[in-house]
């Protein structure tokens, strides 16, 4: 492991910030619902001297010489990864999700082509079609929503856009969506319409990895993923499809997207994808579904609506555009007493995207430190009284301590408590 020595002497101001940020993770209730805290051994490899090595290619095939080492770690991550999910081909060298998303896409469609996606303002993501985005920019964009009573996908709905537009590649998956996802559905649509079916289980990987979400694999003909949200991995993206696609997959992503892999981010993947297979990972996906959803009741009960009623996964919307501020303030509010949360429109939001009406919280992070139910509910208990009361400094000030008092009990795997 890199010893921190080093960097302090070399290059004390970023020692200095890389030291803040790490108090910052130590110190603070992180329930920004994308992030997660990887194990020490994931930050040990993905701080690694792979970082030196170019390796473009796949193991076995590469267009570099001294690739026989780098080939074992790829070739880990691939197996870990058909087996963990069940696929029968997969790609680790994505450099994000938003990378596997575009090579996904360019696997099988063309500039110009209809893509159908959720959109951004209803729980989709930026890389689903948003016209700022390459995935609006290269290809014709449409959208589906949510049903704004239910919070839920309608799937009539989507079948009848899907007939109306008949797009090219359907795009299924979501970055604030509390609900189950359901894929065979989606399939259905996309063969009634003649599309591919993208599912992007970026927020959920780790959940369907355990069986905790139902899978994609079998239903969507490409699934791609973040490795670092309820995965638990390092900083990637991945992507897992039949055989039949797979060249097309490997061929978009190298030479086609990206230059050389990040072997040190693939190590880290291997590693954490063998975490994913250790039979405790389910437990901890059971723990992030029992606090979510015991942290969304505490704040129903304390005046604040949830989206759709409540959750089936990692995360939940709050409206506390309900309580009268917006989703921007609430976000500030908590920033300042160490809490992170983000803000996020909601269905049928009547605020602009960059005030927004909700707030996203998500429990992936707490529950890897150990945060279980109790601990969930103390924190829906200090979000609620900030928020009900976000100009009285006394009460800030009151809610800051309790968070340090509760994250205090609960270490952070990678970090130790000498910051
Ligand atoms: C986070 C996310 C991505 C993008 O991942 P990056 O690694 O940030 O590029 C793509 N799709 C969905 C649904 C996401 O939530």
């Amino acid at each position: 492991m890199l010893t921190r020595d080093p960097l302090t002497q070399a290059d004390p101001d970023v020692a200095a910030a890389i030291a803040d940020e790490r108090r910052r993770q130590l110190h603070g209730i992180e329930l920004i619902a994308s992030e997660n805290y990887t194990s020490a051994a994931v930050l040990e490899a993905v701080g690694s001297v792979l970082t030196n090595k170019y390796a473009e290619g796949l193991p076995g095939k590469r267009y570099y010489g001294g690739c026989e080492y780098v080939d074992v770690v790829e070739r880990i991550a691939i197996d870990r990864g058909k087996e963990l999910f069940g696929a029968d081909h997969v790609n680790v060298q994505p450099h994000s999700g938003a990378n596997a998303n575009l090579a996904a896409y360019f696997s099988v469609m063309n500039p110009g082509d209809k893509i159908l996606g959720l959109s951004l303002t209803e729980g989709g993501h930026l890389t689903h079609g948003k016209d700022v985005n390459f995935s609006g920019r290269f290809f014709e964009a449409h959208f589906y929503g949510v049903d704004h009573e239910t919070g839920l996908i309608d799937y009539d709905n989507v079948l009848k856009i899907a007939k109306e537009v008949r797009p090219k590649g359907i795009i299924s998956g979501a970055s604030a969506y509390s609900r189950t996802i359901d894929f065979k559905r989606f399939r259905e649509i996309a063969d009634e319409v003649g599309a591919y079916l993208f599912a992007d289980i970026a927020h959920i990987a780790g959940l369907v990895a355990t069986g905790l979400h139902p899978t994609s694999i079998g239903q969507a003909h490409i699934t791609m993923t973040t490795t670092h949200k309820t995965l638990r991995g390092p900083r990637g993206g991945m992507i897992m499809c039949a055989e039949e696609f797979g060249a097309g997959i490997d061929k978009t992503v190298f030479p086609g997207m990206q230059g050389g892999p990040l072997m040190h981010v693939i190590a880290g993947k291997a590693v954490a994808l063998g975490e994913a297979q250790q039979p405790d990972f389910k437990t901890y996906g059971e723990h992030v579904i029992a606090n979510a959803q015991a942290m969304a009741a505490a704040l129903a009960e304390r005046g604040f609506p949830i989206v759709s009623g409540g959750t089936d996964n990692h995360l939940f919307l709050v409206d506390v555009g309900a309580i009268g501020i917006s989703g921007r303030k609430a976000e500030r509010v908590l920033d300042k007493i160490g809490i992170s949360a983000n803000r996020n429109t909601i269905p049928g939001d009547t605020r602009p995207p960059t005030q927004a009406s909700g707030l996203r919280i998500g429990t992936p992070a707490i529950t890897t430190r150990g945060f279980g139910e109790t601990e969930c509910i103390a924190v829906a208990d200090m979000i609620a009284r900030v928020l009900h009361a976000p100009e009285d400094e006394a009460t800030l000030k009151r809610v800051s301590r309790d968070v340090l008092d509760l994250t205090a009990g609960f270490p952070v795997p990678g970090i130790d408590e000498s910051f």
